[in-house]
């Protein structure tokens, strides 16, 4: 089913009444929507920015088991991480690969690499082993087979693996919006959830339209807050007290030109003990990231930052990156669930990471606390099960909520891909779309010129473009640039500014409104 215009949408959520408003369109949002609409119910998501606008859009993409937490032998949140890894790696065998990181470990390491070597072992039984065998890797194999590494105070490397998000952190999100969308839900990003009531049973909630400044209000039998960081600013608006609340750690990337070609995440630990990572994002190299405490969500990246993550890359790897060299940068704080406030003393580092779901189910309420990408489905089942609990039942008791078409479909879609043209990259647009995958086959066989690039170099074809305008709610073009697609994180705002391409996406994204739109885009910090 072809989503309804965001135009459409808002009408729709204007008059009716839904058995769930969703408040944030982050992971915990997206995926809240895809669980409860998949089992029947009428679902309303709304998103004062864009999908995946802030935390979901600045996280390390990776789809991990949490390997730092068996130091700190958090063995039940390791079991609990691995099992949701492996859920997601079988339901996305593209979207969620495995990767192998390979863990340099130098003199200053806080463990021996046959400690290490030990510890991966752990988390790879503890992982229902499901994923390939660690190995450990001498000095001498470290050097002859990643010549990035600087080897002088390396002692040995331990590989193992997990599995991340090659088409980045936002585009994972989306797809549940998507999802969520083909189960007849409404789902409008650039919608800011204001004030509310209860009348009769019935929340009544002010919305106000970002781009025009219109306000209704929408109605609905329950509201879950899924707004991330901001949960805590949220229930206080509607006097909704909680016996948990969230403390903030802001996190960092810099994406930099490409370290090391191996398809593979390289980690250490930083000079503050925690570990480090370089991924891959698209044909750059991610690196990063910190854990600075701040006392609220807005947070921007400081030269403290940039310099703590330029000089551990640098310690650790025959590179000399300085501030010059960073095309992108990413930025957001992570959610961290408590019960009081901590005394100053904790030990920062150690806050738990896991999500807590907080009810008031007379009230029909729910609060989503903290939370991990690696950990969603989870979250989008527990939010169900809470919901029955307040009398909200759907006529479907769907399993698969969830997940890439099958492998026949991929198939079908890369044979017929081959018969219009044999120069694109098919696994890749079956990665990136999925059954939408067909809807673009279809534009490339009524206008085969639509296959060409329009930006050299990167991948991304007229025919994307003109399928994001049509079906993906891009309402900035940033949204198409640093969201629906990887290219403001892997060339950077200058060089975009500068192209031609850039310019024709804009006018194929947006017609008679492209020179606003670029001149919005310009603007912005
Ligand atoms: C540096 C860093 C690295 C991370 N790395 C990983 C990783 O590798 N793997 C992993 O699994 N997890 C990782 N995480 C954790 C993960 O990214 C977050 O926990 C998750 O994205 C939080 O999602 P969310 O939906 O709760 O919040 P968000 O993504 O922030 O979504 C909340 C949304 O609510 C919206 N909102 C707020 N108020 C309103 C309102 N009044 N009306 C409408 N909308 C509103 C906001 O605009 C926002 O988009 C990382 C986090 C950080 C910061």
């Amino acid at each position: 089913m072809l989503p309804l215009t965001r135009y459409e949408q808002l009408e729709r959520l204007r008059h009716g009444v839904f058995d769930a408003l969703i408040v944030g369109g982050g992971i915990n949002g997206a995926v809240t929507a895809a669980a409860l609409s998949a089992r029947g119910l009428k679902v309303a998501l709304v998103e004062s920015g864009d999908f995946a606008g802030e935390t979901s859009s600045s996280s390390s993409c990776l789809v991990w088991g949490g390997i730092k937490y068996l130091q700190t032998l958090e063995f039940g949140l390791v079991r609990d991480l691995c099992r949701s890894r492996n859920t997601l790696m079988q339901a996305y065998p593209t979207q969620v690969p495995e990767i192998r990181f390979l863990a340099a470990l130098d003199r200053d390491a806080p463990h021996r690499p046959l400690s290490i070597f030990a510890g991966t072992w752990l988390y790879w039984v503890i992982g229902e082993s499901f994923t390939r065998k660690p190995g450990y890797w001498s000095r001498r194999v470290l050097r002859d087979r990643e010549p990035v590494l600087a080897m002088h105070k390396m002692r040995g490397g331990v590989a193992y693996s997990d599995a991340y998000l090659p088409e980045g952190d936002a585009h994972f999100v989306f797809g549940f919006i998507k999802r969520a969308w083909g189960r007849g839900a409404i789902a409008v990003n650039y919608t800011r959830a204001l004030e509310g009531r209860v009348f009769d049973g019935i929340h009544h909630t002010g919305l106000r339209d970002q781009t025009t400044g219109h306000t209704f209000a929408v109605k609905s039998r329950a509201v879950i807050n899924a707004t991330g960081p901001w949960a805590d600013l949220f229930n206080a608006d509607r006097r909704i007290s909680t016996r948990h609340r969230l403390v903030f750690s802001r996190g960092i990337h810099l994406v930099v030109p490409q370290i090391t070609d191996a398809d593979r995440v390289l980690t250490f630990f930083a000079a503050d003990d925690r570990p480090f990572f370089v991924f891959p994002l698209g044909d750059r190299s991610c690196i990063g990231t910190t854990d600075t405490r701040v006392p609220a969500p807005e947070t921007e990246v400081t030269d403290l930052d940039r310099d703590f993550v330029l000089n551990n890359i640098n310690r650790y790897l025959k590179t000399n990156l300085t501030r010059r060299d960073v095309i992108a940068e990413r930025c957001g704080v992570r959610p961290l669930v408590v019960e009081s406030t901590p005394a100053d003393d904790t030990e920062w580092t150690q806050l738990s990471r896991k999500h807590i779901l907080e009810s008031d189910r007379e009230r029909r309420y729910l609060t989503i606390f903290g939370g991990k990408l690696t950990d969603c489905v989870n979250v989008g089942e527990e939010v169900c099960e809470e919901l029955e609990a307040m009398g909200i039942k759907g006529p479907r008791s769907l399993k698969r909520w969830f997940g890439e078409p099958s492998r026949i479909s991929r198939r079908r879609f890369l044979d017929r891909l081959n018969k219009i043209t044999t120069g694109l990259d098919g696994p890749t647009l079956w990665r990136r779309y999925g059954r939408d995958a067909f809807l673009l086959l279809k534009r490339l066989e009524d206008h085969p010129d639509q296959a060409r690039e329009l930006l050299p170099g990167t991948g991304v074809l007229e025919c994307e473009v003109r399928h994001a305008a049509a079906h993906q709610m891009v309402v900035t073009l940033e949204d198409f640039l640093r969201r629906r697609t990887l290219l403001e994180m892997t060339r950077g705002r200058d060089f975009l500014l500068k192209s031609k391409g850039a310019r024709e996406i804009c006018r194929i994204l947006f017609g008679p409104t492209a020179d606003q739109h670029w001149e919005d885009y310009l603007a912005m910090p």
